[in-house]
């Protein structure tokens, strides 16, 4: 029974997917074919031919910025999970994010490099943190702030596990990512994880961000805690188990030269 409560669960999914999937071909294709029809009109100037063209190729950027998306969001359950130090990840994904933000936003870092290995796939790590920062990043874009990432090891007790966690008592990494931006009101906050939700004007967010996270997460057995303050910023929190045994212990050191060179 509970495989099929999945397996229907599952399909469910993939229908809202395939819904809003639809929905945003769409949004896409009427501007491609709209603006070829123009562009091949008689006597139509160079100019204004250049500038539908133009169109044309926003609107397929997008198109394929969205196929990206979706086949990392369908693949997320295909992936080779292996013993690894995040924090290294983390860092290197760090460097990325320093340099293509504006200097109104400050970025302070904490992260501790004693951190025990966690079961996880370097691609989805690396997602993880794109995708939370990119957020912050956009909750601060008109008034600039304070960005703070922080990994660090926790116990987690009975006392630190409330009831909605779905994760059982143990040691666990905890993956901080903080704003000072616009912050969510409690609406918005029960939507986020939905696929296709977003408050973003059209061509910045496909709303697939954090749908995309929170799959990543719970298939680590994971946890995602946020809390946020219209007007003050938002703080994720993520939770993933940490690993304990020498066979792990192996694997790290090659894993890590493994991915440290791509
Ligand atoms: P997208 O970024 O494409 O909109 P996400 O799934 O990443 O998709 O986020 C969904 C929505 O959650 C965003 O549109 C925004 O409203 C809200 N959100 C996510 N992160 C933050 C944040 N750091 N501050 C404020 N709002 C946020």
């Amino acid at each position: 029974i509970e495989k099929q409560l999945r397996q229907s669960q599952k399909m469910e999914a993939i229908g809202t997917l395939a819904g809003g999937i639809a929905h945003d071909f769409n949004n896409i294709l009427v501007p491609i074919i709209g603006y070829a029809e123009m562009a091949l009109l008689q006597h139509v100037t160079s100019e204004k031919r250049e500038k539908y063209i133009k169109e044309i190729l926003k609107a397929a950027t997008r198109a394929k910025e969205l196929v990206h998306q979706i086949v990392t969001f369908s693949r997320q359950n295909e992936c080779k999970k292996m013993p690894l130090k995040i924090q290294f990840i983390i860092k290197e994904a760090l460097k990325l994010i320093i340099s293509s933000l504006p200097a109104t936003i400050k970025i302070i870092q904490n992260i501790d490099d004693n951190c025990g290995p966690v079961n996880a796939e370097p691609v989805q790590i690396h997602q993880i943190i794109m995708n939370l920062c990119t957020n912050a990043y956009h909750a601060m874009e008109k008034t600039g702030g304070k960005l703070e990432i922080g990994l660090s090891e926790i116990y987690m007790d009975n006392n630190r596990l409330n009831m909605e966690s779905g994760i059982k008592e143990g040691t666990y990494l905890r993956l901080t990512v903080s704003d000072t931006g616009c912050g969510m009101d409690e609406k918005t906050m029960s939507r986020i994880f939905e696929p296709y939700f977003t408050t973003k004007e059209k061509g910045k967010g496909t709303g697939l961000g954090l749908a995309i996270i929170h799959g990543i997460v719970k298939s680590y057995n994971g946890d995602i805690r946020v809390y946020s303050e219209v007007q003050k910023g938002t703080t994720f929190q993520i939770y993933l188990p940490r690993i304990f045994s020498k066979e792990a212990d192996k694997q790290i050191e090659n894993n890590f030269l493994q991915t440290g060179s791509e």
